[in-house]
């Protein structure tokens, strides 16, 4: 449930890195939106880059099964690609020869949609050859290393019928030993966090693995012979998963005994500007966004500080407020969470207020939605279920038919206390504010515009900052548009909602360049940011696995609502809401800095 959500609508490459931190089984990862016809190019220049980019995506497809797989393509997925020195380099050659042809191109002949285009390209080759060289997070990131998020796909999606799934597999299942061993030499000073997080995976591969067993077994189509060779290769594939922790097992003793021997997880002042650069697109560097984010707290303490004493009478009854603006602000807030929904209304709730946030919205004309594409309120597949949690699921590309789902799944496998304390959290105004994000006018609806001007290449690569940032700046907009009537527990609520978003950004810096360490972390996110110490182990956790992606909502929220101003501005009396929202959204998940270059300069033409 915790939301920043990380794993939403990513290239395999994030998908995996988030598989990885769901530590046990590896959840299915949410793909891309639909969205697979290319607008209409109207030159020769247009019609060539619209060739030269699918050719460019089928190429990856080639050298990347997996990437592939998890955008939902499958004619590869039978093969699993070693990852040796070899398939490195010839990823490598690969990003040097696309870099050369990309390069070639000339941005001028290209319209807006496809100029917007062309940077996600550069940038996915950059990022790719930033990875290879300089990153090398297969030499230090045990859990970069884990079979069961393809398998777990090939079993769970329908993409073939079962028997056709069933012989990929097998073929699959082959080249574990040989995968790992190639991990197990391209390994070299690890973290101490990236391989405890490995071990801790171990048991969600055999589990993989042994629901293949269970599914080959059952299946009425296969030989002898195949069920001979599933039985086989199962083995030895689970006793390459078991050589593995061994071999994991051994790199932490080897740190225990050789001071030094361990990476720092933290990524250091050299690499993290860079991944910065590369990952979040923006026009601001690492350091200056930081700067921001501690602006940012503190006009929201202030803020909250206000909101807070005015709240305290009648939340708080006689007593007398504490004179530390911290300790105020956490004690109306606590008393406030009290009010939230019984723990059996906790789905029918999100899935009333989802039509009624559609209904608001069209009242207000705030953004325009599709009806024939309703959003379907559900309760998450039970195999989906790794955490308490609620987000969008929206088909691949390539499955454009499919319907987006908006995944609640229920408390039930809670204990009482648990409960309580998602209850607390996602108490009755954050519950709105949850919605709004996710669903209606956040991920949901940011979905439908993207497909009205359809890129596969934004689908595919898109800014993360972006998505996430139009999900946090909606939040905002509706409240300045009335939603919660302007109470002032309901902007104190989403002041600590937003809170979060940049407290993000301030531990990612402060954690990764300046070296902050638990302690001062804990602190940061419970007293300073009134975050349950749950939520705030959770959120430790993945800093220490994760670099650069928990400044993505705050960096594209701040950037959406800078380039608001700067439009506010540049059109006076002219400026609706509605013509901005709908215009941010329909250059896709470009990034905000391209975006605005864009939406600002009055001779961009599409
Ligand atoms: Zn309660
Ligand atoms: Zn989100």
């Amino acid at each position: 449930m915790s939301p920043p959500h990380p794993l939403r609508r990513r290239g395999a490459r994030a998908a995996l890195a988030l598989a990885a931190l769901s530590a046990g089984l590896a959840v299915a990862p949410l793909s891309a939106p639909a969205a697979p016809q290319p607008t209409t190019p109207h030159t020769a220049a247009q019609r060539d880059f619209t060739a030269l980019s699918r050719a460019f995506v089928e190429a990856l497809w080639r050298i990347d099964p997996d990437a592939a797989l998890y955008a939902g393509r499958y004619e590869g997925s039978g093969r699993l690609p070693r990852p040796d020195a070899a398939t490195r380099s010839a990823r490598l050659a690969f990003v040097t020869d696309w870099q050369a042809r990309l390069a070639a191109l000339d941005d001028a002949t290209l319209g807006i949609h496809q100029r917007t285009d062309l940077v996600q390209l550069r940038n996915k080759l950059a990022q790719d050859r930033f990875e290879l060289e300089v990153l090398r997070e297969h030499s230090w990131n045990p859990a970069s290393y884990s079979v069961a998020g393809p398998i777990d796909l090939m079993l769970q999606t329908r993409f073939a019928p079962e028997p056709q799934r069933l012989r990929l597999l097998l073929r699959r299942i082959e080249g574990i030993p040989a995968y790992y061993e190639a991990a197990r030499q391209a390994i070299d000073r690890p973290t101490r966090e990236h391989t405890e997080l490995a071990i801790a995976q171990a048991p969600g591969n055999q589990s993989v693995l042994n629901e293949l067993g269970r599914v080959a077994r059952a299946s009425k189509a296969l030989s002898p012979g195949e069920r001979r060779l599933f039985k086989t290769r199962l083995s030895n594939a689970e006793a390459a998963v078991d050589a593995y922790v061994v071999f994991l097992r051994g790199q932490l003793q080897r740190m225990d005994a050789e001071p030094g021997y361990a990476r720092p997880f933290r990524l250091g002042g050299a690499l993290y500007p860079q991944k910065f650069n590369l990952e979040i697109q923006s026009k601001r560097t690492a350091a200056q966004t930081y700067e921001a984010a501690l602006q940012a707290r503190e006009q929201l303490l202030a803020q909250m500080d206000d909101l807070a004493r005015g709240l305290w009478p009648r939340v708080m009854g006689g007593a007398n407020p504490p004179t530390d603006r911290l300790a105020l602000i956490g004690q109306v807030i606590d008393r406030l969470s009290e009010r939230h929904v019984a723990r059996a209304d906790f789905y029918p709730e999100i899935r009333r207020q989802i039509a009624e946030l559609q209904d608001w919205v069209r009242r207000k004309d705030l953004i325009s939605q599709d009806p024939r594409k309703p959003l379907v309120v559900r309760e998450t597949p039970v195999y989906q279920r790794g955490v308490a949690g609620a987000g969008i699921e929206a088909p691949g590309p390539y499955r454009p038919q499919d319907r987006t789902y908006y995944n609640v799944t229920p408390l039930d496998d809670l204990s009482p206390a648990q409960a309580e304390s998602v209850l607390r959290e996602y108490n009755h105004w954050i519950l709105q504010i949850l919605n709004i994000h996710e669903a209606v006018p956040g991920h949901y609806t940011q979905l439908v515009h993207a497909n009205r001007s359809p890129s596969l290449v934004k689908t595919l690569f898109g800014n993360g900052a972006m998505i996430e940032g139009w999900a946090v700046f909606s939040e905002r907009m509706m409240l300045e548009n009335g939603w919660g009537d302007q109470a002032p527990e309901m902007w104190l609520m989403w002041c600590k909602w937003n809170l979060r978003s940049v407290t993000n950004a301030i531990l990612d810096y402060a954690v990764h360049v300046q070296g902050m360490g638990e302690a001062e972390a804990m602190d940061l996110l419970t007293r300073q940011a009134f975050q349950t110490p749950q939520e705030a182990r959770e959120k430790w956790r993945r800093v220490t696995l994760t670099s650069v992606q928990l400044t993505s909502y705050f960096s594209g929220y701040s950037e959406i609502m800078a380039l608001r101003e700067a439009r506010r501005a540049q059109l006076g009396d002219r400026f609706r809401v509605k013509d901005f929202n709908e215009q941010l959204l329909s250059y896709g998940n470009a990034p905000v800095s391209a975006i605005r270059s864009l939406m600002l300069d009055p001779t961009a033409t599409q």
